[in-house]
C-alpha cells in the first residue's frame, strides 16, 4: 500500500544536522538525500553518537576499531559533501535513553543551530528486525527529546547557557529514517554513485562482501522504497517520516 503523502518538508534549509548511532548509519539510510542537500547548498553536520567499536567482521583489535571507523566515516562524509563530522564517544551497543545523551545532543543542536535534523526513528519497523537496532531507537528518541523540549528551553541543562554560552534553539523540522510511517520519499537515483562511494568507504564493515553485492542489496532496497512511494519503475529512493517540530 502506498503511504499517504502528508509530509511537506521545507524546500531548502541553510543547515542540517544528522544524529545517528554508528558510523555508516547515515550512509545506508540517507547518504543520497544528504548528497542532494549539500549539492543544493545546505551545510550538513554529522553527529555520530558511538565510535562503532562493536562493529566489523575481521580480527582488527577492538581498541583500533573506534579510530578506524571514525576515519571511515569522515571519508564517507567527504564523498557526499560533508566535512563537519563530530563524535560523542558513547559505547557501541549499549546506548540507553539518558539525561547525559539528551544534554550532549542538545549541546550539538545549540552549536549547529540547524533548521532540519535527521535521525533514526524511535519506532520499530516490525517487518525488518535489522532496521530497528536498539542503539538507533535510543538515539532517535533522545534526539527528539533534545529537539523538544531541551534545546529550545533555556532552563533545560542550564549549564549549556551559563557555562558554554549556548543559546536556546528551536529545530522546526525532523526527518526520521527507518520509520514504519515513512511519508516522504527522496529520489536519489541521480546521486546513487556517491551513496555507493560513501558506503564503500566503510571498509571494516563492507569489505568482507564480494564486489557488487552491496550495490545489489542496497540498490534493490532503494528500488523497493521508490515503488512503495509511487515513483516510476527503476528509480531509487530513501524514505523518511517528516515531523514538524516548531
Ligand atoms: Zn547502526
Amino acid at each position: 500500500m502506498t503511504p499517504p503523502l502528508t509530509a511537506d518538508p521545507a524546500a531548502h534549509v541553510e543547515r542540517a544536522l544528522c544524529v545517528l548511532a554508528h558510523p555508516d548509519d547515515v550512509d545506508f539510510g540517507s547518504a543520497g538525500t544528504v548528497a542532494l542537500w549539500t549539492a543544493a547548498g545546505t551545510e550538513v553536520t554529522y553527529c555520530v553518537v558511538t565510535d562503532g567499536d562493536a562493529g566489523g567482521f575481521d580480527d582488527t583489535p577492538r581498541e583500533q576499531m573506534g579510530p578506524l571507523r571514525q576515519a571511515e566515516q569522515r571519508a564517507a562524509a567527504a564523498t557526499v559533501g560533508v566535512t563537519d563530522v563530530r563524535f560523542l564517544g558513547y559505547p557501541d551497543g549499549r546506548l540507553e535513553l539518558s539525561l547525559d545523551l539528551r544534554r550532549d545532543i542538545s549541546r550539538m543542536i545549540r552549536q549547529v543551530r540547524p533548521q532540519r535534523v535527521l535521525t533514526s526513528s524511535p519506532e520499530r519497523v516490525w517487518d525488518r528486525i535489522g532496521a530497528s537496532h536498539p542503539d538507533h531507537m535510543a538515539v532517535g528518541e533522545s534526539t527528539l527529546r533534545a529537539v523538544y523540549p531541551d534545546a529550545r528551553n533555556p532552563f533545560a541543562f542550564p549549564e549549556l547557557l551559563i557555562d558554554e554560552g549556548l543559546e536556546a534553539w528551536t529545530v522546526p523540522e525532523v526527518w526520521l529514517g527507518a520509520s514504519p510511517r515513512a511519508d516522504h520519499a527522496v529520489d536519489v537515483t541521480d546521486v546513487v554513485d556517491r551513496k555507493f562511494a560513501a558506503l564503500n568507504s566503510h571498509i571494516t564493515q563492507v569489505s568482507h562482501q564480494p564486489a557488487g553485492r552491496l550495490e545489489e542489496f542496497v540498490g534493490g532496497w532503494m528500488r523497493q522504497t521508490a515503488r512503495a512511494h509511487g515513483l516510476p519503475d527503476g528509480r531509487m529512493a530513501e524514505a523518511f517520516h517528516v515531523v514538524h517540530t516548531a
